[in-house]
């Protein structure tokens, strides 16, 4: 088949790169240690692990037989190596999102790159895959962050927000971007913290905010990336957005369906 020629594979006109954060219990307790204290706030993190999220998502993809990118705080991996094991095994990439979701903009270069380390090494011991892709977590990035992923041979980050296709950073590394109308932390969550206090749209906000998105995205030949967390977008209601926004994606032609590895690697050899 003789495919037309677009920055995208196969002649694809569109990338689609869904995208969770697993943070569970670890939201706000990385840069507010006093969340241990406030079983409330813990429950509505460790509902994922309860109520069977990773794999009510998992099934759903399975359906639409889509492969996403998991960015995972690597003590959710240390407590839950099954769970995050099964997210691996059925064919998603797996990402680093910090230790235990803390700030690090703050640590020596030689701390910070322990810590790396440590969270691949956790990460890697729970499902057998080596992360090459970051999404920062808790704040900003050092100032040496972008260098150590380097240093450490990922191929990957996802943390920053300077387009709307991926590009290559100076030092060879691969950006590909999250944006925050993708976020539904924005939209549907209620934490007592921050913004975040009883902010609840209706799924029809969501519905239009994502897909009205995604037009515009596949209009200019762009990369749609979700910002995803499990804690909120696994809810059951909004399920059935997660649901209707793939239907809704999946009606047009030529979306190359991609993780976020797969959209690096193809960005790297461009
Ligand atoms: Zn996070």
């Amino acid at each position: 088949m003789i495919y037309m020629e677009t920055i995208w594979p196969d002649g694809k006109r569109c990338a689609v790169c869904f995208t969770f954060d697993l943070d569970a219990e670890y939201v706000f307790m990385g840069t507010n240690p006093d969340v241990a204290n406030m079983p409330r706030v813990l429950t509505q993190g460790d509902y994922v692990w309860r109520a069977g999220i990773v794999e009510r998502i998992l099934d759903l993809l399975d359906e639409h037989e889509i492969k996403s990118t998991w960015f995972i705080v690597a003590m959710n991996a240390v407590n839950h190596p099954e769970e995050v094991a099964e997210i691996a095994r059925r064919g998603h990439d797996i990402a680093t999102h910090g230790w235990i979701h803390e700030k690090i903009s703050h640590l020596s270069k030689e701390e910070e790159t322990e810590r790396r380390v440590k969270c691949v090494q956790a990460i890697e011991d729970a499902t057998g895959y080596r992360p090459v892709g970051n999404r920062v977590a808790g704040g900003e990035l050092s100032p040496n962050t972008l260098d150590i992923l380097k240093e450490l041979d990922f191929l990957y980050d996802s943390s920053l927000r300077g387009s709307d296709l991926p590009y290559k950073l100076e030092n060879g590394l691969i950006e590909v971007p999250s944006y925050y109308e993708m976020d539904d932390f924005h939209l549907f969550a209620d934490y007592p913290f921050g913004n975040y206090k009883a902010r609840m749209l209706s799924p029809e906000t969501g519905y239009q905010i994502w897909t009205n998105a995604f037009d515009g995205y596949y209009k200019y030949d762009l990369c749609w990336t979700t910002m995803f967390h499990p804690q909120i977008i696994g809810k059951p209601g909004n399920m059935m957005l997660l649901d209707r926004t793939i239907e809704y994606i999946k009606k047009k032609p030529d979306v190359w369906f991609a993780t976020a590895r797969m959209i690096a690697e193809h960005w790297k050899n461009r």
